[in-house]
């Protein structure tokens, strides 16, 4: 009585054993679940998961009814980068950009890479106005700082197309459109500007 025995022990070893697994698939599990939302190359959000994010906000609308906004940035002529400095320099570029971007953006708001050399930032309980002023600053502050890499530094331009909830879009769908638009006028207007859907003629 009181003693530990080798039965105690066979008993311990067996729930240590069960501890130490369901450890292991639990790391597994977070491992698996972060590949599968995040960009392997910039650390951002990837599209699939800012897909979801943004449809989650357009729910969460129907209990609070805060505005929020939609940014969609492109690389001005990336093709020139990969073409003049190597597509491992076009990659620095992109980690740079991305590191800017969730610098510049509130620790609430998401950043993704969208496509290529895509990015997409939702920003939360932010107007038409703030998302406007947000975008300018990214803008400016990509412009003013060339990307230094292995000794040289490279000079980059972004477009940015704005979209807002509930100003310009009340679904998910639309939303995308109408930032995709604006950027597209961005792009045509001469590129490193930006543009919000609000102010475009029709
Ligand atoms: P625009 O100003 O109209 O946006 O011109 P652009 O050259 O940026 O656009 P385009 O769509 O013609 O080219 C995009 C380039 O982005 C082509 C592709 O090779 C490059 N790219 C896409 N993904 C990556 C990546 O992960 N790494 C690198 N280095 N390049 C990439
Ligand atoms: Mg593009
Ligand atoms: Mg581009």
């Amino acid at each position: 009585q009181g003693r530990f025995t080798a039965y105690h022990q066979h008993i311990l070893t067996l729930l240590c054993g069960h501890v130490a697994l369901s450890i292991a698939e639990a790391q597994l599990h977070s491992q698996v679940e972060h590949l599968a939302t995040v960009d392997g190359l910039t650390g951002t959000f990837n599209h699939r998961r800012f897909q979801e994010r943004l449809q989650e906000e357009f729910i969460r609308t129907h209990r609070h009814p805060d505005a929020f906004s939609f940014l969609m940035i492109d690389i001005d002529h990336f093709k020139k980068v990969n073409d003049t400095y190597g597509h491992p320099a076009g990659d620095a570029v992109l980690r740079t950009i991305a590191k800017t971007l969730i610098r510049l953006v509130r620790k609430t708001d998401l950043v993704a890479r969208y496509g290529g050399e895509e990015f997409a930032i939702l920003l939360l309980k932010a107007t038409s106005e703030q998302a406007e002023r947000l975008a300018e600053r990214i803008r400016k502050t990509i412009e003013e700082r060339p990307i230094p890499w292995e000794g040289i530094t490279i000079p980059v331009t972004v477009s940015i197309g704005a979209a807002s909830y509930p100003n310009d879009a009340d679904n998910r769908e639309s939303l995308i459109l109408r930032a995709d638009r604006a950027l597209y006028a961005s792009k045509n207007g001469g590129r490193n500007r930006v543009t919000v859907y609000s102010k475009l003629r029709p």
